[in-house]
């Protein structure tokens, strides 16, 4: 694994410009020197987090396991009650 995101043994600041929270996580390659790596407080992780593009998103592996799982409840034919609400309009 090159890219990591670490729990930050030190206290240090968090590199975010402007950014004055202690650091508390750190983003780079565990083989590396401690000094390559990027300092994050868990405040911009999270913010960091909320811009990952949706195909990025591990929620994204999930649904495609649940979609799998629908498939082959498809292909077996078990019978799974669905409500149609729009039936009738
Ligand atoms: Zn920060």
């Amino acid at each position: 694994m090159k890219a990591k995101l670490m729990i930050l043994p030190y206290n240090l600041r968090c590199d975010i410009s402007r950014c004055s929270n202690k650091a508390k996580y750190s983003i780079g390659n565990p083989d590396s020197s401690k000094a390559t790596h990027f300092h994050l407080c868990e405040s911009c992780l999270k913010e960091l987090a909320e811009t990952f593009p949706d195909e990025l998103k591990p929620i994204k592996e999930v649904i495609k396991e649940v979609e799998k799982i629908v498939e082959r409840v498809i292909e077996k034919k078990v019978p799974v009650q669905i409500e149609n609400k729009k039936k009738g309009r």
